[in-house]
Protein backbone atom coordinates (compact mmCIF):
# COMPACT_ATOMS: atom_id res chain seq x y z
CA UNK A 1 0.00 0.00 0.00
CA UNK A 2 1.95 3.26 -1.00
CA UNK A 3 2.13 5.42 2.29
CA UNK A 4 -0.28 8.25 0.81
CA UNK A 5 -3.27 5.74 1.35
CA UNK A 6 -2.99 5.66 5.11
CA UNK A 7 -4.53 7.91 7.34
CA UNK A 8 -2.59 8.80 10.21
CA UNK A 9 -4.28 11.27 13.11
CA UNK A 10 -3.05 12.32 16.77
CA UNK A 11 -4.90 11.50 19.82
CA UNK A 12 -3.79 12.70 23.23
CA UNK A 13 0.61 12.61 23.01
CA UNK A 14 0.04 8.82 21.09
CA UNK A 15 0.28 8.59 17.19
CA UNK A 16 -2.75 6.65 15.91
CA UNK A 17 -2.67 4.88 12.73
CA UNK A 18 -6.09 3.48 10.79
CA UNK A 19 -6.58 0.55 8.95
CA UNK A 20 -9.17 -1.62 7.78
CA UNK A 21 -7.34 -4.64 8.70
CA UNK A 22 -3.84 -5.35 10.97
CA UNK A 23 -2.27 -8.89 9.90
CA UNK A 24 0.36 -9.70 13.00
CA UNK A 25 3.52 -11.45 12.26
CA UNK A 26 5.13 -11.29 8.93
CA UNK A 27 5.90 -15.53 8.21
CA UNK A 28 4.45 -17.45 5.68
CA UNK A 29 0.90 -17.53 7.12
CA UNK A 30 0.61 -13.74 7.10
CA UNK A 31 2.24 -12.89 4.04
CA UNK A 32 -0.15 -15.52 2.53
CA UNK A 33 -3.45 -13.21 3.67
CA UNK A 34 -1.59 -10.48 2.76
CA UNK A 35 -1.20 -11.18 -0.96
CA UNK A 36 -5.54 -11.83 -0.53
CA UNK A 37 -5.77 -8.58 0.81
CA UNK A 38 -3.64 -6.74 -1.55
CA UNK A 39 -5.71 -8.30 -4.43
CA UNK A 40 -8.69 -7.29 -2.57
CA UNK A 41 -7.44 -3.55 -2.79
CA UNK A 42 -7.26 -3.47 1.22
CA UNK A 43 -5.87 -1.02 3.36
CA UNK A 44 -3.95 -2.96 5.57
CA UNK A 45 -0.55 -3.53 7.16
CA UNK A 46 1.76 -6.63 8.26
CA UNK A 47 3.23 -5.96 11.95
CA UNK A 48 6.33 -7.85 12.28
CA UNK A 49 8.01 -8.20 15.32
CA UNK A 50 12.06 -8.89 14.20
CA UNK A 51 13.80 -6.84 11.91
CA UNK A 52 14.25 -9.39 8.99
CA UNK A 53 11.49 -11.24 6.67
CA UNK A 54 11.63 -15.00 7.94
CA UNK A 55 12.57 -14.65 11.34
CA UNK A 56 11.78 -18.09 12.41
CA UNK A 57 13.25 -19.83 9.60
CA UNK A 58 16.26 -17.77 10.04
CA UNK A 59 16.61 -19.08 13.47
CA UNK A 60 16.25 -22.52 12.77
CA UNK A 61 19.63 -24.70 11.99
CA UNK A 62 21.63 -24.48 9.79
CA UNK A 63 22.08 -28.05 7.82
CA UNK A 64 17.90 -27.71 8.26
CA UNK A 65 16.16 -29.62 4.80
CA UNK A 66 12.33 -29.48 4.38
CA UNK A 67 10.41 -31.89 4.11
CA UNK A 68 8.42 -31.08 1.93
CA UNK A 69 10.39 -30.42 -1.73
CA UNK A 70 9.94 -27.63 -4.03
CA UNK A 71 6.90 -27.96 -5.55
CA UNK A 72 4.64 -28.27 -2.24
CA UNK A 73 6.73 -24.55 -0.90
CA UNK A 74 4.99 -22.34 -3.00
CA UNK A 75 2.90 -19.02 -1.94
CA UNK A 76 0.26 -17.95 -3.32
CA UNK A 77 1.30 -16.39 -6.76
CA UNK A 78 5.21 -16.89 -6.49
CA UNK A 79 6.26 -20.31 -7.64
CA UNK A 80 9.15 -21.41 -5.04
CA UNK A 81 12.29 -21.71 -7.18
CA UNK A 82 14.09 -24.74 -8.23
CA UNK A 83 13.46 -28.24 -9.58
CA UNK A 84 10.22 -29.26 -8.09
CA UNK A 85 11.79 -32.42 -6.62
CA UNK A 86 14.46 -30.44 -4.50
CA UNK A 87 14.26 -30.66 -1.16
CA UNK A 88 15.14 -26.52 0.14
CA UNK A 89 17.30 -25.44 2.83
CA UNK A 90 16.54 -23.16 5.80
CA UNK A 91 18.04 -20.19 3.49
CA UNK A 92 16.65 -21.03 0.68
CA UNK A 93 12.92 -20.30 2.28
CA UNK A 94 14.27 -16.96 4.15
CA UNK A 95 15.25 -16.03 0.59
CA UNK A 96 11.77 -17.31 -0.84
CA UNK A 97 9.79 -15.22 1.45
CA UNK A 98 11.97 -12.47 1.15
CA UNK A 99 11.21 -12.22 -1.91
CA UNK A 100 8.19 -12.72 -1.49
CA UNK A 101 7.73 -9.80 -0.10
CA UNK A 102 9.86 -7.53 -2.30
CA UNK A 103 7.70 -9.30 -5.27
CA UNK A 104 4.27 -7.74 -4.59
CA UNK A 105 5.48 -4.72 -2.29
CA UNK A 106 3.35 -6.38 0.70
CA UNK A 107 3.83 -3.39 3.56
CA UNK A 108 5.52 -5.31 5.83
CA UNK A 109 6.39 -3.67 9.23
CA UNK A 110 9.63 -4.74 10.29
CA UNK A 111 10.58 -4.03 14.14
CA UNK A 112 7.03 -3.74 15.13
CA UNK A 113 6.22 -6.62 17.97
CA UNK A 114 2.46 -5.83 19.28
CA UNK A 115 2.36 -5.57 22.67
CA UNK A 116 -1.21 -5.96 22.81
CA UNK A 117 -4.64 -5.85 20.78
CA UNK A 118 -8.06 -5.39 23.00
CA UNK A 119 -11.28 -3.78 21.58
CA UNK A 120 -13.18 -0.16 22.16
CA UNK A 121 -15.95 0.50 20.73
CA UNK A 122 -16.40 -1.87 17.64
CA UNK A 123 -12.77 -1.15 16.80
CA UNK A 124 -9.59 -2.90 17.68
CA UNK A 125 -6.34 -1.18 19.12
CA UNK A 126 -2.89 -2.86 17.74
CA UNK A 127 -0.16 -1.46 19.90
CA UNK A 128 3.18 -2.47 19.06
CA UNK A 129 5.71 0.02 21.54
CA UNK A 130 5.60 3.16 19.89
CA UNK A 131 2.07 3.66 18.33
CA UNK A 132 -1.28 2.36 18.11
CA UNK A 133 -3.09 1.17 15.35
CA UNK A 134 -6.98 1.18 14.80
CA UNK A 135 -8.41 -1.54 13.21
CA UNK A 136 -11.92 -2.97 11.72
CA UNK A 137 -10.24 -6.62 11.57
CA UNK A 138 -7.19 -8.25 13.08
CA UNK A 139 -5.28 -11.38 12.05
CA UNK A 140 -3.10 -12.96 14.60
CA UNK A 141 -0.83 -14.93 12.12
CA UNK A 142 2.40 -15.04 15.18
CA UNK A 143 3.01 -18.35 14.40
CA UNK A 144 2.80 -22.37 16.29
CA UNK A 145 5.91 -22.58 17.10
CA UNK A 146 6.53 -19.47 19.65
CA UNK A 147 7.58 -20.69 23.31
CA UNK A 148 10.43 -23.35 23.63
CA UNK A 149 8.98 -25.84 26.35
CA UNK A 150 11.42 -27.64 28.28
CA UNK A 151 10.70 -30.65 30.91
CA UNK A 152 10.84 -29.81 34.51
CA UNK A 153 13.24 -32.42 35.05
CA UNK A 154 15.78 -30.08 33.83
CA UNK A 155 16.25 -27.95 36.54
CA UNK A 156 17.77 -31.11 38.44
CA UNK A 157 21.01 -30.81 36.17
CA UNK A 158 24.04 -29.26 37.27
CA UNK A 159 25.16 -25.90 36.00
CA UNK A 160 28.03 -27.37 34.53
CA UNK A 161 25.72 -29.44 32.16
CA UNK A 162 25.22 -27.82 28.97
CA UNK A 163 21.68 -27.19 28.23
CA UNK A 164 20.03 -25.61 25.41
CA UNK A 165 16.56 -26.19 23.50
CA UNK A 166 16.38 -27.31 20.26
CA UNK A 167 15.91 -23.46 18.75
CA UNK A 168 18.72 -22.77 20.11
CA UNK A 169 20.95 -25.00 18.45
CA UNK A 170 22.82 -24.49 15.04
CA UNK A 171 25.75 -26.76 14.20
CA UNK A 172 27.50 -30.10 15.79
CA UNK A 173 30.34 -27.33 16.48
CA UNK A 174 31.66 -26.11 19.68
CA UNK A 175 30.03 -28.50 22.21
CA UNK A 176 32.19 -30.15 24.76
CA UNK A 177 33.49 -33.35 24.09
CA UNK A 178 31.41 -36.14 25.60
CA UNK A 179 28.18 -37.52 24.86
CA UNK A 180 25.28 -35.58 23.88
CA UNK A 181 21.67 -36.33 24.99
CA UNK A 182 18.92 -35.23 22.37
CA UNK A 183 15.55 -35.62 24.48
CA UNK A 184 12.65 -35.36 21.82
CA UNK A 185 11.59 -38.06 19.48
CA UNK A 186 9.89 -35.55 16.88
CA UNK A 187 11.39 -34.58 13.49
CA UNK A 188 13.67 -32.27 15.07
CA UNK A 189 14.84 -35.07 17.62
CA UNK A 190 16.05 -37.20 15.20
CA UNK A 191 17.27 -34.34 12.59
CA UNK A 192 19.99 -33.01 15.51
CA UNK A 193 20.39 -36.59 16.97
CA UNK A 194 21.43 -37.48 13.31
CA UNK A 195 23.66 -34.55 12.80
CA UNK A 196 25.39 -34.59 16.03
CA UNK A 197 25.88 -38.80 15.15
CA UNK A 198 28.69 -37.65 12.80
CA UNK A 199 30.97 -36.32 15.56
CA UNK A 200 30.03 -36.67 18.81
CA UNK A 201 28.21 -40.12 20.70
CA UNK A 202 24.72 -39.28 20.27
CA UNK A 203 21.98 -40.34 22.25
CA UNK A 204 18.22 -39.81 21.58
CA UNK A 205 15.34 -39.90 24.49
CA UNK A 206 11.75 -40.85 22.82
CA UNK A 207 9.03 -40.07 25.21
CA UNK A 208 6.20 -41.09 22.77
CA UNK A 209 7.03 -42.97 19.38
CA UNK A 210 5.55 -41.44 16.17
CA UNK A 211 4.37 -42.84 13.19
CA UNK A 212 7.35 -43.27 10.95
CA UNK A 213 6.48 -42.36 7.49
CA UNK A 214 9.17 -42.71 4.55
CA UNK A 215 10.17 -39.44 2.62
CA UNK A 216 9.66 -41.01 -0.93
CA UNK A 217 7.97 -44.09 -1.98
CA UNK A 218 8.18 -46.23 -4.97
CA UNK A 219 10.24 -42.65 -6.48
CA UNK A 220 7.16 -40.04 -5.50
CA UNK A 221 7.41 -38.01 -2.40
CA UNK A 222 5.26 -38.65 0.74
CA UNK A 223 3.06 -35.67 -0.04
CA UNK A 224 2.51 -36.55 -3.52
CA UNK A 225 0.53 -39.47 -2.01
CA UNK A 226 -0.88 -37.07 0.36
CA UNK A 227 -2.02 -34.83 -1.87
CA UNK A 228 -3.38 -37.60 -4.54
CA UNK A 229 -5.91 -39.45 -1.57
CA UNK A 230 -6.76 -35.79 -0.50
CA UNK A 231 -5.56 -36.86 3.10
CA UNK A 232 -3.59 -33.35 3.20
CA UNK A 233 -6.93 -31.25 2.99
CA UNK A 234 -8.71 -33.64 5.27
CA UNK A 235 -10.27 -31.54 7.91
CA UNK A 236 -10.49 -31.87 11.81
CA UNK A 237 -13.65 -32.21 11.46
CA UNK A 238 -13.43 -35.68 10.03
CA UNK A 239 -13.20 -38.50 11.67
CA UNK A 240 -9.90 -39.57 9.48
CA UNK A 241 -8.87 -35.59 10.12
CA UNK A 242 -9.47 -36.31 14.12
CA UNK A 243 -7.46 -39.30 13.78
CA UNK A 244 -4.35 -38.10 12.18
CA UNK A 245 -4.45 -34.46 14.08
CA UNK A 246 -3.84 -36.59 17.12
CA UNK A 247 -0.82 -38.68 15.87
CA UNK A 248 2.16 -36.98 15.25
CA UNK A 249 4.30 -38.23 12.25
CA UNK A 250 7.76 -38.73 11.91
CA UNK A 251 9.20 -38.28 8.34
CA UNK A 252 12.18 -39.97 6.82
CA UNK A 253 13.13 -42.07 9.50
CA UNK A 254 12.86 -44.23 11.85
CA UNK A 255 14.17 -45.39 15.11
CA UNK A 256 15.80 -48.78 13.89
CA UNK A 257 17.25 -46.52 11.05
CA UNK A 258 19.12 -44.03 13.50
CA UNK A 259 20.73 -46.77 15.51
CA UNK A 260 21.69 -49.21 12.63
CA UNK A 261 23.09 -46.64 9.99
CA UNK A 262 24.15 -43.41 12.72
CA UNK A 263 25.10 -45.31 15.76
CA UNK A 264 22.48 -42.84 17.64
CA UNK A 265 21.78 -44.92 20.91
CA UNK A 266 18.40 -44.82 22.23
CA UNK A 267 16.55 -44.03 25.44
CA UNK A 268 13.11 -44.50 26.55
CA UNK A 269 11.27 -41.01 28.08
CA UNK A 270 13.48 -39.01 30.28
CA UNK A 271 12.16 -39.12 34.08
CA UNK A 272 14.36 -37.66 36.08
CA UNK A 273 17.65 -35.64 35.80
CA UNK A 274 20.09 -35.33 38.86
CA UNK A 275 23.48 -33.64 38.59
CA UNK A 276 24.65 -34.91 35.49
CA UNK A 277 22.78 -38.19 35.02
CA UNK A 278 19.38 -38.28 33.57
CA UNK A 279 17.21 -41.44 34.00
CA UNK A 280 14.86 -43.11 31.69
CA UNK A 281 11.53 -44.86 31.47
CA UNK A 282 13.40 -47.85 30.39
CA UNK A 283 15.28 -47.96 33.60
CA UNK A 284 18.38 -47.12 32.58
CA UNK A 285 20.40 -43.85 32.99
CA UNK A 286 23.30 -42.14 31.17
CA UNK A 287 26.15 -39.26 32.60
CA UNK A 288 25.94 -36.38 29.82
CA UNK A 289 28.00 -33.28 28.97
CA UNK A 290 25.51 -31.83 27.03
CA UNK A 291 21.95 -32.06 26.61
CA UNK A 292 19.52 -30.64 23.65
CA UNK A 293 16.25 -30.58 24.44
CA UNK A 294 13.80 -30.90 21.71
CA UNK A 295 10.67 -30.68 23.11
CA UNK A 296 8.62 -28.34 21.55
CA UNK A 297 6.71 -24.94 21.65
CA UNK A 298 3.95 -23.39 23.01
CA UNK A 299 2.72 -20.44 21.87
CA UNK A 300 1.63 -17.43 24.13
CA UNK A 301 -1.47 -15.69 23.28
CA UNK A 302 -1.54 -13.67 26.73
CA UNK A 303 -1.06 -10.08 25.04
CA UNK A 304 -4.66 -10.62 23.34
CA UNK A 305 -7.36 -9.40 25.26
CA UNK A 306 -10.27 -10.42 23.63
CA UNK A 307 -13.08 -13.60 24.81
CA UNK A 308 -11.95 -16.00 22.42
CA UNK A 309 -9.81 -18.32 24.45
CA UNK A 310 -10.88 -21.73 26.48
CA UNK A 311 -9.79 -22.46 29.76
CA UNK A 312 -6.56 -23.88 28.79
CA UNK A 313 -5.75 -20.88 27.02
CA UNK A 314 -6.54 -22.62 23.82
CA UNK A 315 -7.52 -20.20 20.71
CA UNK A 316 -11.93 -21.06 20.39
CA UNK A 317 -12.38 -20.65 16.77
CA UNK A 318 -13.76 -22.24 13.21
CA UNK A 319 -11.24 -22.56 10.38
CA UNK A 320 -9.24 -19.67 12.42
CA UNK A 321 -12.94 -17.21 12.58
CA UNK A 322 -13.73 -16.44 16.49
CA UNK A 323 -16.26 -15.23 18.55
CA UNK A 324 -14.96 -11.65 18.37
CA UNK A 325 -15.96 -10.22 15.33
CA UNK A 326 -12.82 -9.26 12.90
CA UNK A 327 -10.73 -10.91 15.01
CA UNK A 328 -9.11 -14.10 12.85
CA UNK A 329 -5.95 -16.88 13.59
CA UNK A 330 -3.84 -17.88 10.73
CA UNK A 331 -1.11 -20.75 10.48
CA UNK A 332 -2.19 -22.29 13.87
CA UNK A 333 -1.32 -26.65 13.92
CA UNK A 334 -4.20 -27.91 12.38
CA UNK A 335 -6.33 -25.20 12.37
CA UNK A 336 -8.41 -26.76 9.63
CA UNK A 337 -6.26 -29.39 8.03
CA UNK A 338 -2.83 -30.78 8.25
CA UNK A 339 -1.68 -28.35 5.40
CA UNK A 340 -3.04 -25.58 7.52
CA UNK A 341 1.08 -25.03 9.23
CA UNK A 342 2.80 -25.96 5.59
CA UNK A 343 4.29 -23.14 3.43
CA UNK A 344 2.26 -25.09 0.16
CA UNK A 345 -1.38 -25.32 1.83
CA UNK A 346 -1.84 -22.41 4.20
CA UNK A 347 -3.57 -20.38 0.93
CA UNK A 348 -5.94 -22.53 1.61
CA UNK A 349 -7.15 -20.89 4.90
CA UNK A 350 -5.60 -17.53 4.02
CA UNK A 351 -8.30 -17.39 1.06
CA UNK A 352 -10.86 -18.38 3.01
CA UNK A 353 -10.06 -15.80 5.87
CA UNK A 354 -9.49 -12.79 3.40
CA UNK A 355 -12.94 -14.16 2.13
CA UNK A 356 -14.72 -13.53 5.54
CA UNK A 357 -12.81 -10.39 5.87
CA UNK A 358 -14.12 -8.79 2.43
CA UNK A 359 -17.54 -10.18 4.14
CA UNK A 360 -17.26 -8.73 7.34
CA UNK A 361 -15.84 -5.23 5.87
CA UNK A 362 -18.15 -2.19 6.95
CA UNK A 363 -18.67 -1.19 3.33
CA UNK A 364 -19.94 -4.65 2.66
CA UNK A 365 -22.00 -5.37 5.71
CA UNK A 366 -23.89 -2.12 4.54
CA UNK A 367 -24.44 -2.82 0.96
CA UNK A 368 -25.63 -6.57 2.36
CA UNK A 369 -28.07 -4.53 5.42
CA UNK A 370 -29.95 -2.66 2.58
CA UNK A 371 -31.94 -5.70 0.59
CA UNK A 372 -32.98 -6.57 4.26
CA UNK A 373 -34.50 -2.90 5.02
CA UNK A 374 -36.38 -2.31 1.77
CA UNK A 375 -37.86 -5.91 1.84
C1 LIG B 1 12.06 -27.57 12.41
C2 LIG B 1 10.90 -27.28 11.53
C3 LIG B 1 10.86 -27.78 10.23
C4 LIG B 1 9.79 -27.49 9.39
N1 LIG B 1 9.78 -27.99 8.11
C5 LIG B 1 8.76 -27.68 7.29
C6 LIG B 1 8.74 -28.16 5.93
O1 LIG B 1 9.60 -28.93 5.52
N2 LIG B 1 7.71 -27.78 5.13
C7 LIG B 1 6.70 -26.97 5.56
O2 LIG B 1 5.81 -26.64 4.77
N3 LIG B 1 6.67 -26.55 6.86
C8 LIG B 1 7.66 -26.88 7.72
N4 LIG B 1 7.63 -26.43 9.01
C9 LIG B 1 6.38 -25.83 9.53
C10 LIG B 1 6.02 -24.40 9.15
O3 LIG B 1 6.19 -24.15 7.78
C11 LIG B 1 6.73 -23.36 9.95
O4 LIG B 1 6.60 -23.58 11.32
C12 LIG B 1 6.32 -21.91 9.65
O5 LIG B 1 7.38 -21.13 10.11
C13 LIG B 1 4.99 -21.39 10.24
O6 LIG B 1 4.67 -20.17 9.60
P1 LIG B 1 3.84 -19.02 10.31
O7 LIG B 1 3.84 -17.84 9.41
O8 LIG B 1 2.54 -19.54 10.78
O9 LIG B 1 4.68 -18.71 11.62
P2 LIG B 1 6.17 -18.16 11.76
O10 LIG B 1 7.01 -18.55 10.62
O11 LIG B 1 6.60 -18.54 13.14
O12 LIG B 1 5.96 -16.59 11.67
C14 LIG B 1 5.34 -15.86 12.69
C15 LIG B 1 5.94 -14.47 12.68
O13 LIG B 1 5.26 -13.68 13.64
C16 LIG B 1 6.19 -12.84 14.29
N5 LIG B 1 5.62 -12.49 15.58
C17 LIG B 1 5.40 -13.30 16.66
N6 LIG B 1 4.82 -12.59 17.65
C18 LIG B 1 4.65 -11.33 17.21
C19 LIG B 1 4.08 -10.15 17.76
N7 LIG B 1 3.57 -10.12 19.00
N8 LIG B 1 4.08 -9.01 17.01
C20 LIG B 1 4.58 -9.02 15.73
N9 LIG B 1 5.13 -10.13 15.16
C21 LIG B 1 5.15 -11.26 15.88
C22 LIG B 1 7.45 -13.67 14.38
O14 LIG B 1 8.59 -12.85 14.49
C23 LIG B 1 7.41 -14.45 13.07
O15 LIG B 1 8.13 -13.82 12.05
C24 LIG B 1 8.70 -26.70 9.87
C25 LIG B 1 8.74 -26.21 11.18
C26 LIG B 1 9.82 -26.50 12.00
C27 LIG B 1 9.81 -25.98 13.42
Amino acid sequence: MPPAARSRYVTDSSVTERREVIVVGGGQAGLAIGYFLAQQGCNFTILEAAEEPAAAWRERWDSLKLFTPVRYNSLPGLPFPGDSDHYPGRDEVAAYLTDYVRHFDLPVELGSRVRSIRKTNGTYLVEPDDRTYEADQVVVATGPFQVPLVPAIAEGLDAEVVQLHSSAYRTPEGFPEGPILVVGGGNTGFQIAEELSASHEAHLSIGSRQMPLPQRILGRDLFWYLEATGLIRKTTASRIGRRMSGRDTLIGSTPRALRRRHGVQLHGRAVDAAGATVSFSDGTKLDIGTVIWATGFGVDHSWIDAPVFDENGRVVHQRGVTESPGLYFLGLTWQHTRGSALLGWVKDDAEYIAREISAFRPTARAETRVPERVG
